[in-house]
């Protein structure tokens, strides 16, 4: 764990308000019996009320951040957090929500003043389309989105889809038109099993996947997107608590990224929600090293892999890369 956690690390998908920890939400002046419902879901042994809570602890989480100053206060906790966890480099993603006491617009620019008031951690920030949203809905998000990328194309990097698996849908024309725009694309996947979404998902060909767990057809997928996958290889954001705790996955051993090691698939480990969860990105890498049985050399090779996945631009990604050749000549 020590190596984890001194390891300079890479996270390409946490979820802004999933990451909110204890500490943030007392800030933010969430009451102790809220709170308390995240230590219920450790507690939980049957995995569907533990996915049913998770998703109740976004509405805690949301009901906390609906001012412009609690959005950007939660951001900037969020990424002292990861700073503090040796986190060099930060994929944050979140769904513009429009409040009473604040617009899209609005939310987008208070979690960029937070991005931009600090130093600590290189952060670019993916926006998110809800999938359970109506098509109306989403498409004035999506004009909101395109219009601050313009503002900001150095920190708007991407476009998620993200929200519960079990409804809604994938608007693929939305996603074509962002793509149009310069913006990368990642989406969730087959993070339950249903073979057609995923088929349109890869024929899409997004430039990152979040998840995956279905993928494989050991876990449901179909042969055709097993193959059409191996094809085109594109780059799996894997969440081991995340994906434990909300009962998609058994167990840590029994974790699909078992599949991407052995057929050397292109992958990045992450941490999701790491406040719903109770993880970090240090402990994400450590519970992957010991259930796969994998060495020092191979997760720091793993970590250094993701900066090819990032969006970052090609100077940035050499920048880092030199943080993290440098920091391994220095270990021996
Ligand atoms: P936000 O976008 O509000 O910053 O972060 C919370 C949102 O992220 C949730 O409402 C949900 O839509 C999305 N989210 C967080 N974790 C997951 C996950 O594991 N799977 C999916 N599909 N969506 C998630």
């Amino acid at each position: 764990l020590e190596f984890c956690q001194r390891l300079p690390k890479i996270e390409l998908h946490a979820h802004l308000n999933g990451s909110l920890s204890e500490r943030t939400l007392r800030i933010l002046n969430v009451s102790e019996h809220n709170i308390n419902l995240y230590q219920l879901l450790h507690k939980q042994s049957n995995a569907e009320e533990r996915l049913r809570l998770a998703f109740s602890l976004f509405k805690v989480a949301h009901d906390a951040t609906n001012t412009i100053d609690a959005v950007c206060t939660a951001t900037k906790h969020v990424i002292e957090e990861y700073y503090r966890d040796n986190v060099i480099y930060l994929e944050l993603r979140t769904t513009p929500r429009e409040e009473s006491a604040m617009s899209r617009k609005e939310y987008i620019e208070a979690v960029i003043k937070a991005i931009t008031d600090q130093n600590l951690v290189v952060v670019k920030l993916l926006l998110s389309i809800n999938r359970t949203h109506s098509l109306d809905e989403s498409n004035e998000s999506l004009e909101t989105i395109l219009e601050m990328h313009k503002l900001y194309p150095n920190i708007i990097k991407g476009l998620d889809l993200s929200g519960s698996p079990y409804s809604g849908h994938f608007y693929k024309d939305m996603f074509e038109r962002a793509r149009q725009q310069k913006l990368k694309i990642t989406l969730h996947c087959a993070e339950i099993v249903n073979n057609e979404e995923v088929n349109t998902i890869l024929q899409f060909k997004p430039d990152r996947i979040g998840h995956g767990t279905t993928l494989h057809t050991k876990y449901g997928g179909s042969q055709t997107n097993w193959e059409l996958y191996n094809n085109l290889k594109i780059p799996l954001e894997c969440c081991l608590t995340s994906n434990v705790l909300s009962g998609t996955v058994k167990s840590f051993k029994e974790h699909h990224v078992a599949e991407w090691i052995k057929h050397e698939l292109p992958f990045s480990i992450n941490t999701d929600d790491k406040g719903i969860f109770s993880t970090n990105l240090s402990n994400e890498y450590y519970l992957m090293g010991e259930a796969f049985n994998l060495s020092k050399e191979y997760i720091f090779n793993c970590n250094y892999k993701a900066i090819d996945y990032s969006f970052a631009s090609d100077e940035e990604k050499e920048q880092i890369k030199g943080i993290l050749t440098q920091w391994k000549s220095a270990q021996y």
